[in-house]
């Protein structure tokens, strides 16, 4: 059944990633009005709530979710808000906040990206802080961890040349100082490209710049064109299902649940027996959405609410996971964790063993990056991040 769909494009999900104020809502806003997602009217919208919401994942996801009516009958998901369509993908931008109150919300969205577009801001001043600020520079941070959830492909878009007079000496400036920290993150050398743009002023976006103080001297791609010159992500939709489950959505009335999330691996369709863990009951799939329209297959990459039909829905929780009847994914309470503190001036790594009081689908994290995250949360907020690097019981 995976051949139905033949035809269209695959799935990127898309972190915007960068220092605060480096440009990221203005970036999103302007390639969602370019490419025909927003109105010039929502794009002034969404950058102005974007800024005023502290950039939380409201304000992304207004831009997709057009009303409370639609909001209850549980058709958005919560990471993947905003998507647009060019010639090779179909891309969702993943909420990424910058600032550092924010850190954990970016995270969320990193931990489901196949590839991050890095903020640069190139005025001048401001690339030094985000790079040095603060002991560590948000810059630095944000693209460590990138790196550290696994992410291989970045693009470095050097923002706010027009500050700058569209300097060529300035855009090298900040690669050569870039560069090295990029490859002392992990990144190779071949999977970062370099982009000078001006969201502002339009220059480089989705098609060559048209002043002369850029076009004179840079002939590369433009920033649409680098996204589409990113290698397709690999999907593995020939390994048994693992759904992890973000989100619940829940209808009394109807006696409906719907289990939202991202297809690691495997496919899902309409019909079909999934195995709900981690308790294990068998659920029916009554119906799929993917960014707010109905579909019969969802497959690994997509973004999905799955509605679920014959299971009690005290069963179906945020970080169960959804699976194949044949393939039920390990549970277990006890688990060796590496973990990043966020609650503190400078994040550490550190190992340590968690005991749970309630049995956790899980993973190693080697064997499977989805179920092998961990995030330590406390009154409401994420304290720190990590992966899981054995499962003990
Ligand atoms: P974020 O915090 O990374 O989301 O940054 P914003 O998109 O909110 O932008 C921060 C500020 O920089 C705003 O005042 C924007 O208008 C401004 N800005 C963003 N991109 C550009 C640009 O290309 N050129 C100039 N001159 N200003 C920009």
């Amino acid at each position: 059944f995976l051949d139905q769909e033949q035809g269209i494009r695959s799935q990127l999900n898309l972190a915007i990633v960068g220092h605060v104020d480096s440009g990221k809502s203005t970036l999103s806003g302007r390639l969602l009005h370019l490419l025909g997602r927003l109105s010039k009217r929502e794009m002034h919208k969404y950058e102005k709530e974007a800024k005023e919401m502290g950039k939380g994942s409201f304000a992304y996801a207004w831009a997709m979710d057009e009303s409370a009516e639609e909001r209850e009958r549980g058709i958005t998901m919560t990471v993947a808000v905003a998507y647009f369509v060019s010639k090779k993908y179909r891309i969702v931008l993943l909420d990424s906040p910058g600032h550092k109150d924010f850190v954990p919300n970016m995270i969320s969205g990193a931990t489901q990206a196949d590839a991050a577009v890095l903020v640069v801001d190139a005025s001048v001043g401001s690339f030094e802080a985000g790079m040095d600020g603060y002991g560590v520079g948000q810059t630095r941070e944000h693209a460590q961890l990138i790196r550290s959830f696994g992410v291989e492909q970045i693009i470095v878009a050097v923002n706010k040349m027009d500050m700058v007079g569209y300097s060529k000496e300035r855009f090298d400036f900040i690669k050569l100082h870039l560069i090295s920290f990029l490859r002392s993150c992990g990144f190779k050398d071949s999977s970062v490209t370099w982009i000078p743009i001006s969201a502002m002023e339009n220059q480089n976006l989705v098609k060559a710049a048209s002043d002369v103080r850029l076009s004179g001297w840079y002939q590369g791609p433009c920033l649409l064109d680098a996204i589409d010159s990113l290698p397709p992500p690999l999907r593995d939709v020939s390994k048994p299902l693992i759904l992890p489950i973000c989100d619940v959505i829940k209808s009394p009335s109807m006696g409906q649940v719907a289990a939202c999330g991202k297809l690691e691996t495997g496919a899902i369709q309409n019909g079909s027996k999934v195995l709900v863990m981690p308790s294990g009951d068998l659920a029916m799939v009554r119906s799929i959405e993917r960014d707010s329209s109905t579909c019969s297959v969802a497959r690994a990459g997509d973004n999905v609410a799955v509605s679920l039909q014959g299971i009690d829905s005290g069963l179906v929780m945020p970080g169960g996971v959804l699976c194949h009847p044949d393939y039920p994914v390990p549970v277990s309470i006890r688990l060796e964790l590496k973990i990043l503190v966020l609650d503190i001036a400078a994040p550490i790594l550190i190992g340590s063993q968690v005991a749970l009081d309630r049995a956790v689908c899980v993973e190693e994290y080697s064997k499977c990056r989805a179920l092998g995250r961990a995030f330590l949360r406390s009154s409401g907020s994420t304290i720190a991040v990590g992966v899981v690097t054995r499962v003990l019981e």
